[in-house]
């Protein structure tokens, strides 16, 4: 380990962000808040939380935290810095996400999501445990990173009191004879291996790194923290635009790519797409062509195509990130995944469809979807820095450029656009009895707020007067969406725990379970029919679950995978998730968690209506289906095993915009256990 480690050195040191090495220590040394801004690539998130945990900023030995809002990013990054260190991964460097902890109390460094930070927040509200809270990728805005955002500012607001009472304490000669961090811990040499809560209080610093947009904004949040910029390494990229409007931007990018392979000098090419599916279908029509390509231009050297996003199974994302074979061109298609968490050596070429999908939050149902959405200038620029890198590079948007000028300036932040119920939960546990009060980097929209308490009213989680129940308690304990939160409570009362902590395992992972290239997938619809159970689309999952569960051998499971195309990763990822959601519900003393319903399906829907009852939907005389509550209408997708069949009502578990409103993950249900299942509130109002 530490052979590689040396060997990984020289590289680190030719990142951008060592030149600011002093400074950026120094910023962190002299003020409570910075912002660092750097290009992807410089080093900001695998080298600046090394700086600091080898700093004795603000103690000896501090422990930092570093948050990301994608667990691929976590997971990935602690391994590489663990890597950089010279340890292995767990020890001195970790990570903690939902379902997934590697850190332990010699860890000094974690990578954490944002959500996995802000669960730790519900033991430990000042975040006691850690020195420095790096929020990286702050320009995203994600929603639980502007929660965060919120409640730090509270938080080293009380630290600061924490410190200055214990001092004098100490000058009373009150304060409890503890190692000091100072001297002490210095003496007890590099080991920090002290629990946190024997350690003396320290003032919390916070470093707040993004890509280079949008500094003022953080800066103003923060009492006007300074703001420290490291010059990055970015070579010109030569920009195109689509000379008039392309009403098939699959083909255009199709078109694009074949172009830049013809006549462009070697170099990886980046596509950036909205979703799997423009993945898939573009993936398929290059692989189709090349056949051709190899004939007709046999010099040219082939294409070799690599799809990147973020419900993909590790092992096929890590092929984007692999060297390129020699005469071939990789061409990396990518979700908004790639526009700044990730970087991806080799790439010259930018193709921007100008599109990403967004979770958005349906007004009037409450109900996010993912939707798909021109980008914000912002986020167009970031997509074409991506071809410059390492050299000149070039960018292809598929748009024209009156189109981009007429883009947003940035993004709209998260917590503008998506569903408020597990925000606003959150808020109310952590303490924050007026939501309305709360820091808001970008306030949310008050019949937002409005229709989010409701729903948690809904959920039993609030009384009538808005303030947290018991069960919202439980719910904000349990490590899931408030819905399948409460779903997990109502299986207590239905009887069916088992089963339910199976399913809501089997949902966290369903996509990286199931999906598979559109090449095999009738081929794996057929490998499932065996396991396709009348009452839909859950109970399915459960047959294969246990399926698999019957297998014992590890290469037996492994075959069975095979098989039916399923991702085993995917399926270890499910057990780990159901232990530990086994776990906190023995933690929490919800109840005993082995009861189970059997072969029953019953119980099974009508726990899932108790959490889910805002996303059912009935079916109408014309054979068409509108949701229960605002009469708009709704699908069953093509993937679900109940499409095109004749059942009177559904639950399902999403909806997705494309053409049409699709519900995905789809189970049968009768109208009256709507009305016997839904709050109160929610049944009256069927007809
Ligand atoms: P930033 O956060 O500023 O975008 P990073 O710290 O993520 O930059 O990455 C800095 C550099 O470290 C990258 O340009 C890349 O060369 C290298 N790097 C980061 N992660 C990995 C990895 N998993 N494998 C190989 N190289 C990596
Ligand atoms: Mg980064």
């Amino acid at each position: 380990a530490k052979e590689e480690a040396l060997r990984l050195l020289p590289g680190r040191k030719a990142l951008p962000v060592w030149g600011g090495k002093d400074a950026i220590l120094e910023g962190v040394q002299k003020n409570d808040t910075v912002i660092v801004l750097a290009d992807t690539g410089s080093g900001k998130t695998t080298q600046i939380p090394q700086f600091l945990v080898r700093s004795s900023i603000p103690c000896d030995a501090p422990r930092i935290v570093c948050t990301q809002p994608r667990r691929v990013a976590a997971t990935s990054l602690a391994k590489r810095v663990s890597d950089e260190m010279g340890t292995q991964l767990g020890g001195l460097v970790g990570y903690t996400v939902r379902f997934d902890d590697r850190s332990s109390r010699a860890t000094r460094l974690k990578y954490a999501t944002d959500g996995a930070l802000l669960a730790e927040m519900l033991a430990d509200r000042d975040l006691d445990k850690y020195d420095v809270v790096v929020l990286d990728e702050a320009h995203e805005r994600s929603l639980r990173t502007d929660m965060l955002m919120g409640f730090l500012k509270d938080i080293q607001q009380r630290r600061k009191d924490k410190v200055r009472a214990f001092q004098a304490d100490k000058g009373k000669g009150k304060a409890r004879p503890s190692a000091q961090n100072g001297e002490a811990a210095a003496a007890n040499g590099a080991n920090g291996d002290k629990a946190a809560d024997s350690r003396d209080p320290t003032e919390l610093k916070i470093v707040v790194m993004s890509a280079t947009i949008d500094a003022k904004r953080f800066s103003d949040f923060f009492n006007n923290a300074p703001v420290l910029y490291v010059q990055g390494r970015q070579h010109k990229v030569a920009m195109h635009y689509a000379t008039e409007p392309q009403p098939d931007f699959c083909d255009a990018a199709l078109k694009t790519v074949f172009q830049i392979h013809n006549k462009l000098p070697p170099g990886d090419i980046l596509v950036f797409l909205p979703g799997q599916d423009e993945i898939d279908s573009l993936a398929a029509s290059i692989n189709a062509y090349l056949p051709d390509l190899e004939k007709t231009k046999p010099n040219l050297g082939t294409l070799l195509v690599t799809p990147l996003y973020a419900k993909l199974p590790p092992t096929d994302q890590a092929k984007a990130f692999a060297p390129t074979p020699p005469n071939t061109r990789k061409v990396i298609l990518s979700t908004n995944i790639a526009e700044t968490s990730v970087t991806i050596p080799g790439v010259r070429f930018v193709v921007d469809s100008g599109l990403a999908k967004e979770k958005r939050y349906h007004a009037g149902t409450g109900i996010d979807s993912l939707v798909t959405e021109s980008i914000s200038q912002s986020s167009a620029k970031q997509r074409a820095g991506r071809a410059g890198r390492e050299a000149d590079g070039y960018c292809f948007r598929l748009y024209t450029e009156a189109s981009f000028n007429a883009l947003e300036k940035r993004s709209q932040p998260e917590i503008q656009r998506v569903s408020l119920t597990f925000a606003l939960l959150h808020l109310l546990a952590n303490g924050q009895d007026d939501v309305f009060k709360f820091h808001y980097m970008d306030r949310p929209d008050k019949d937002a707020i409005i229709y989010a308490m409701m729903t948690l009213h809904g959920l039993d989680a609030l009384d009538g007067k808005g303030r947290i129940t018991a069960v919202g308690r439980k719910m904000a304990n349990l490590p899931l969406d408030p819905v399948f939160a409460r779903v997990v409570l109502a299986s207590f009362a239905e009887g069916c725990p088992r089963e339910m902590l199976d399913l809501v395992a089997l949902l966290g992972s369903k996509d990286q379970l199931l999906s598979v290239p559109s090449a095999v997938r009738d081929q794996a619809t057929a490998a499932r029919q065996k396991f396709v159970h009348r009452s839909g689309d859950h109970l399915m999952l459960l047959n294969m679950l246990r399926a698999y569960e019957e297998l014992d051998g590890k290469d037996e499971r492994k075959a069975w995978c095979r098989e039916n195309f399923v991702s085993h990763k995917a399926m270890l990822a499910v057990l780990d998730a159901r232990k530990q959601l086994r776990e906190r519900v023995e933690r929490l003393q919800l109840g005993d968690w082995e009861a189970t319903a059997g072969d029953e399906p019953e119980p099974i829907l009508n726990a899932l209506i108790g959490g889910l009852f805002a996303n059912t939907a009935l079916r109408q005389e014309d054979g068409t289906y509108r949701h229960t509550l605002t009469k708009q209408p709704v699908a069953i997708h093509p993937a679900s095993t109940l499409h095109n069949k004749k059942i009177p009502a559904i639950v399902y578990d999403e909806l997705v915009l494309t053409t049409r409103t699709y519900a995905r993950t789809v189970s049968a249900i009768e109208p009256t256990q709507i009305r016997a299942k839904a709050p109160a509130m929610f049944a009256k109002s069927l007809q």
